[in-house]
């Protein structure tokens, strides 16, 4: 019995959500005493694979044939729920990334496992029966669900876990899985990159906007901001409507809910649709000329001012500050 963890990489470099995953994953290890392997699809370099030792896993399990070289939902969760298989995984951890959230339910129904997507806890074992917890409702509420059954796949959500360094000595094994021609029906014709450089899921800084900017024209300082803090962008829902950013960055009750460590909001009024997906935020921050509007309520810090004179000069204090 074991606990398998899948770990995602861009080009070739583990994600962090990744080694927030493997870092979970060991800790479930600990609490059912069994060993924590970790499985790679695509190509990765040897340093890089072996950082996974690192984070307590034993073993690293690898998959790079040509069919796998981009990410395929389908055929990926096939691969992780065959390896599961073939180490007798009682567990399966994956991050609750955008595709996470795709695999999870996959894997759960070919491990015919229970699935806790979005988990934000550890699980509290009872016997058979774990307890977990998971944002619910666009993280306008925690759900503690109970995982029942011999077997789970757990989508961990992005900046909930840190990563922790065990080191133990890994083992890199290959694997050869067996694909169907079914896995494999899902052809990539072209990959577009998103403009956004840091994945919004995963930042732990976001910089959003609304309609505060008044048109797209007024997005640079916005990136700007984002540049310096190593920060994703985001945005509100009129603006994404409108045609000003890409809808890939609305958040909200009908858009991403994200759980960075600092959301800083500019120009958003903060109705309810928008919190829904922000107030999980550990900082929020609010930019607004009007001092009534209803962010400033969920907000840590606050400032009323105009947009266009505050952002400008936290570029510059933030350039100073890191010079
Ligand atoms: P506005 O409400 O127009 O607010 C603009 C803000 O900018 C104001 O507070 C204003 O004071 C401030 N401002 C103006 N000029 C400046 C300046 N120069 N400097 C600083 N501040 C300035 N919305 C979402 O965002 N996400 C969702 O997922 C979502 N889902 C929805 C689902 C449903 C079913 C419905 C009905 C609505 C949904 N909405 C969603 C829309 C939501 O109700 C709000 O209309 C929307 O969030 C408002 O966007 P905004 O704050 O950018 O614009």
């Amino acid at each position: 019995m074991s606990v398998l963890v899948y770990i995602e990489h861009v080009d070739g470099a583990f994600k962090k959500s990744a080694l927030e995953a493997v870092s979970f994953a060991k800790a479930v290890g600990t609490l059912v005493n069994q060993p924590v392997y970790a499985l790679s699809i695509g190509e990765v370099a040897q340093s890089e694979l072996e950082k996974i030792g690192k984070y307590g896993a034993e073993k690293l399990i690898t998959v790079n044939q040509a069919e796998l070289k981009q990410f395929l939902n389908q055929a990926y969760a096939s691969v992780i729920a065959e390896v599961a298989k073939s180490v007798e995984a009682e567990t399966v951890v994956l991050s609750n990334s955008f595709s996470g959230k795709g695999m999870a339910p996959r894997i759960a129904a070919k491990l015919d496992a229970a699935l806790a997507d979005g988990a934000i806890s550890l699980p509290r074992l009872s016997g058979t029966a774990w307890t977990i917890q998971k944002t619910a409702f666009s993280n306008k509420a925690i759900a503690t669900e109970e995982l029942t059954g011999s077997k789970r796949v757990i989508a961990l959500t992005p900046n909930s876990f840190e990563p922790k360094e065990e080191p133990t000595s890994i083992t890199i094994e290959p694997y050869q899985p067996s694909l169907s021609p079914d896995d494999l029906s899902t052809v990539i014709k072209d990959i577009v990159r998103a403009t956004n450089q840091v994945s919004l899921p995963e930042a732990e800084i976001v910089v959003s906007a609304g309609r505060g900017m008044k048109g797209p024209e007024n997005w640079a300082m916005v990136e700007e901001l984002a540049r310096v803090l190593g920060a994703a962008t985001a945005c509100s829902k009129p603006v994404s409507d409108a045609g000003w950013r890409p809808h890939a960055e609305h958040v909200g009750q009908t858009g991403l809910a994200v759980t960075p460590k600092l959301y800083i909001a500019i120009g958003i009024s903060g109705a309810i649709q928008h919190l829904a997906g922000v107030s999980s935020s550990k900082t929020i921050v609010v930019i607004n000329k009007d001092p009534e509007a209803p962010f400033f309520k969920v907000a840590d810090y606050g400032i009323v001012g105009d947009a266009f004179d505050v952002v400008p000069q936290l570029i510059e204090a933030f350039k100073t500050y890191k010079n």
